[in-house]
């Protein structure tokens, strides 16, 4: 009898560990759906099909992973890629393939590179990362996985910035600038550049098309040689927001309403660029 007892009370035990041990498993390989829909493509890439939607509140279980996507089981036995950073935004994205997207934002200049310099003497470096980080805000509430090539003041090669874009597989790369003549208040407003016109013309276009409701003029969209934007694989653009030593291009620079109306414009001007590229 007593040995009986015994024998039951280990199994039990052992059921109960192997329980506990399933159970941790599966919470821990397991992703709650916290936005109100979520896209399941075919491959780990925006630009493969998209295989079907999972609404707020499925439980996806994560078996493998690659490039910032995870591989899914869902609806019991369907497999399918969701990107990591999506599956767990509570702001609900809306859908878009903004949401699939990774978008490596470049504050130019930083640290001992201090970038051209206003007729007070303030910095470029420190305009190009306060433009940078509100752009980033806004692409992120849309649901996008933005990097920045730098977050402070410091200094970054140029030769690694569109690095950057390559090893995270982004989608886009922009990067923030501001412009100086050589006298002061002899030039004025902003410009769009692109390198590659194959790759990134039409992304230079998208974001300056939405560059139309600003207090300075809009230069238009021109040809670029500029490294950071020439020795990428990614559609890329180089954005020079206003001649920083000018005045009134300055005056603007400085003020939180332009700075908010860029961001919003740069951010539509990408959604636009990427809802046509990747429809
Ligand atoms: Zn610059």
């Amino acid at each position: 009898m007593k040995f009986k007892k015994y024998k039951l009370t280990i199994s039990l035990f052992f059921t109960l560990s192997v329980l506990i041990t399933i159970i941790g498993m599966f919470l821990h390989n397991n992703i709650l759906v916290k936005s109100n829909s979520l896209l399941i493509n075919q491959k780990p890439d925006i630009s493969s099909k998209v295989e079907n939607k999972v609404n707020i509140g499925t439980r996806l279980q994560i078996i493998g992973s690659k490039n910032h996507w995870y591989r899914v089981v869902y609806h019991k036995n369907k497999i399918g890629w969701v990107p990591k950073w999506s599956s767990n935004r509570i702001i609900a994205p809306k859908n878009n393939k903004l949401a699939q997207s990774t978008i490596v934002l470049d504050p130019g200049h930083g640290g001992s590179d201090s970038g051209a310099l206003s007729s007070n003497n303030d910095y470029e470096k420190k305009y190009t990362l306060i433009f940078a980080e509100k752009t980033k805000k806004k692409l992120e509430r849309l649901g996008a996985n933005v990097i920045l090539t730098r977050n402070k003041d410091e200094f970054v090669s140029l030769q690694r910035r569109p690095q950057i874009a390559s090893d995270n597989k982004a989608t886009i790369f922009v990067s923030f600038h501001f412009d100086s003549s050589n006298s002061k208040n002899s030039a004025s407003g902003f410009t769009s550049y692109f390198y590659h016109p194959n790759r990134s013309y039409k992304l230079a276009k998208s974001i300056n098309n939405n560059l139309n409701n600003l207090p300075l003029k809009n230069r238009g969209t021109d040809f670029g040689n500029y490294l950071v934007i020439r020795d990428t694989v990614t559609p890329s653009v180089l954005l020079e927001m206003g001649y920083i030593n000018n005045d009134k291009d300055f005056s603007k620079i400085k003020n939180l309403s332009y700075q908010n109306t860029v961001s919003n414009d740069v951010c539509n001007g990408i959604r636009t660029y990427i809802d046509k590229e990747y429809k």
